[in-house]
């Protein structure tokens, strides 16, 4: 029996290799035709350069090839239009802008992006984002929009930022809408972290997800109001492109991790064509869960080192459902394992999202040292959990220029000889 062709899409990262090698021997021109020819690619999804070269290019290929195009815009952070200051950044309970410091990975700010997170109340901010968003989709000729970094800070930001934001934009909009002063929650948010120095492992048997062990009921207005700010900016730059009748498509955490970071994917439905969350189990960067959940780890062993490591994890395990490694550290080495995305499709079709709006699972096929090595034992692993996990789609992430022609065949002939 032959199921229904998956839809696919890949990812490119435009701004950091010149137009000389993009060309050179018809470089990207070879990527994308072996992209189409072996996935039979419907997407490509387009992180542009400030130079439009690059973009002109990639978009003529793209349609010669019938190969639609997606511009990749992230809005709260790492914009191309400038570059964020810290003092710029969300703002914690206690006056720390951008990163806090339990848990905060030890890298951050050292790459190409900083991870640094703008409020998605600050209006002036948002302003020119979005004037400069309306001229990239006014100027590049795409089929769609996919929208990134519409979120708080993760873990990797460090456990503060999860109870962010306290900035003179959120205490006037929670004002006006819940007529409370968002001050009272500064103490109620450092509170968390005073229970965390007292809790033993037993008090985390009753836990069912990750966001459980940090927000309490008294809470619940604070994660509500985040959850609403992250919604209103997502609806207003999707309304935009789809008022140019582009489609929509959203980068997301992955359900267990969403709530920490304030995406709702209810909410979020009601904004897009599709989804795409990252199931990246391999990645030791923002977003990867390898990293995101050494963080969270990391940071409560942090707070409360009376707690066992093993323990914890243990713990972790049993509410994500999968079997961690038994250090964090191995964690980094060894990744998240891979049928942790039947879990999490699970975890969406419990949300009950109207049909209309499409999964993707994005799964990454990188090779970049220090970040991520996938190779054809870990794509193996992979696809079966995606094809057990049944999801409308697959983006094949994150920079198609990162990832091997090799790995491109194996996922190719895989999805070919499963069906
Ligand atoms: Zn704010």
């Amino acid at each position: 029996m032959k199921m229904t062709k998956k839809w696919i899409g890949t990812q490119i990262v435009l701004n950091n290799i010149s137009y000389n090698l993009l060309q050179r021997n018809n470089y990207l021109k070879k990527k994308l035709s072996l992209a189409k020819d072996v996935l039979d690619l419907d997407a490509l999804i387009v992180w542009p350069d400030s130079d439009k070269k690059n973009l002109d290019l990639t978009i003529e290929i793209c349609s010669e090839l019938k190969i639609k195009t997606y511009l990749w815009y992230p809005i709260l952070a790492d914009i191309s239009l400038f570059k964020i200051r810290p003092e710029q950044a969300v703002e914690t309970f206690d006056g720390l802008h951008g990163y806090g410091v339990n848990g905060c990975w030890e890298k951050l700010g050292q790459g190409e992006e900083d991870f640094l997170f703008l409020c998605p109340n600050n209006k002036e901010i948002v302003r020119k984002i979005f004037h400069h968003y309306q001229q990239q989709i006014v100027e590049g000729s795409f089929d769609g929009v996919f929208l990134d970094r519409i979120r708080f800070p993760s873990p990797a930001n460090g456990l503060e930022t999860i109870f962010t934001c306290f900035c003179p934009y959120c205490l006037d909009k929670f004002h006006t809408d819940y007529h409370e002063d968002l001050n009272h929650y500064r103490n109620k948010a450092k509170s968390i972290f005073q229970e965390l120095i007292a809790i033993n492992i037993k008090d985390l048997f009753a836990y069912h997800s990750l966001s459980d062990i940090l927000i309490r009921n008294n809470l619940k207005r604070l994660f509500d109001f985040r959850q609403k700010s992250i919604y209103q900016i997502t609806m207003m730059f999707a309304n935009e492109a789809k008022k140019r009748d582009k489609l929509v498509g959203l980068d997301l955490f992955t359900p267990s991790l969403a709530l920490l970071v304030a995406q709702d994917y209810r909410l979020l439905a009601k904004t897009c064509d599709w989804m795409k969350p990252m199931l990246y189990c391999h990645t030791s960067g923002p977003a990867g869960l390898p990293l995101e959940l050494y963080c969270f780890v990391k940071a409560i062993l942090n707070i409360n080192p009376a707690l066992n490591e093993g323990q914890l994890i243990q713990e972790v395990s049993r509410i994500l459902g999968v079997q961690l490694p038994d250090r964090i550290n191995s964690l980094l080495k060894k990744g998240v394992p891979e049928n942790i995305i039947y879990q999490e499709r699970q975890r969406i079709r419990d949300f009950d999202l109207p049909e209309s709006v499409k999964i993707y699972i994005g799964l990454e096929a990188i090779q970049i040292s220090g970040i991520g090595y996938i190779n054809k034992s870990i794509l193996e692993k992979y696809l079966s959990s995606v094809l057990k996990a049944d999801p409308d789609g697959i983006v094949i992430s994150w920079d198609l220029l990162k990832i091997p022609d090799e790995n491109l065949r194996f996922v190719g002939d895989f999805l070919l000889t499963q069906h």
